[in-house]
């Protein structure tokens, strides 16, 4: 297989699989291989407005789903993941690359502001062909997070509220002190990745004060509790967004970051994807 075939579906996060409404599976690189996804957000709830979101926010009224609907479509994608590995649905990908990595709460929106996301998160601990599961977060509301069985991957994408409000767009009450707050204390009781996107806005990017404050940010996190910071993951835009004032950045850019959170930070391991 040729790794444009893999490359084209990485970049294809369809959240459309046969009559499914609430899962979804997708090759990710960042995963590393098949990760079903559940949206259990299908209204595009969201505390932040993120410059570069890919979601297409106009179904803001789409039905929220029960735990049970969600539990039921999960066990039933997973049923047909081991009797046929999706060959039918990835026809161009090779098994080893369809071999299932995780369950990742993502989708359209922020799952920790799905209304049921407590009982949801304790309703999977019961399903045992689970690899392992991953919380996408934009880390706003991680207090919410008490009991869960899998490792958070949390967003940072600024170092100061100023580039906060340019990129992300929160809604009133969040700023950067806030984030890292929860970060520290998501680290401090789960495994934790950071990811962080970083792109050219309006012809603009990140100052190098934004970077070192950002490096900082991370070295505070990851001396709350060292060993439950997993990778920092650092990216640039890979599929179309909103808003065509957005650019991918070249790679010696998000090198020069990744050097400067590994100068604070040595034994980190920061990955660009
Ligand atoms: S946090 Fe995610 S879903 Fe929310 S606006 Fe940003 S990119 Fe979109």
């Amino acid at each position: 297989m040729s790794i444009s075939e893999l490359s084209k579906a990485w970049a294809d996060h369809n959240r459309r699989f046969a009559n499914f409404c609430f899962v979804y599976p997708v090759i990710s690189r960042r995963a590393k291989g098949l990760s079903i996804g559940i949206n259990c957000t299908p209204n595009c709830a969201c505390s932040y407005d993120c410059i570069y979101c890919q979601v297409n926010k106009k179904n803001t009224s789409a039905k929220v789903p029960s735990v049970d609907e969600i539990i039921s479509e999960l066990k039933e994608i997973l049923s047909i993941y081991h009797n046929t590995k999706l060959a039918e649905h990835f026809p161009n990908i090779e098994e080893k690359n369809r071999i299932l990595r995780d369950i990742a709460l993502s989708g359209d929106g922020e799952p920790t502001l799905y209304p049921y996301f407590a009982e949801l998160c304790e309703r999977l601990k019961e399903i045992p062909e689970i690899p392992k599961l991953v919380l996408i977060t934009n880390a706003a509301q991680l207090e919410k997070v008490q009991s869960f069985n899998g490792e958070i991957w949390g967003k940072l994408d600024a170092g100061t509220d100023e580039w906060l409000n340019f990129i992300n767009r929160p809604a009133k009450g969040i700023d950067i002190a806030s984030i890292e707050n929860n970060l520290k204390f998501a680290v401090s009781r789960f495994p934790l990745r950071i990811q962080t996107m970083l792109c050219e806005v309006q012809g603009k990017t990140a100052s190098e004060m934004e970077i070192k404050n950002y490096a900082q940010i991370i070295q505070r996190v990851y001396e709350t509790n060292p060993k439950n910071l997993l990778s920092v993951q650092i990216y640039s835009v890979a599929r179309p967004v909103a808003e065509n004032t957005v650019q991918p950045l070249p790679m010696e850019f998000l090198e020069n970051v990744k050097k400067k959170v590994e100068e604070k930070n040595s034994n980190l391991t920061v990955e660009i994807f």
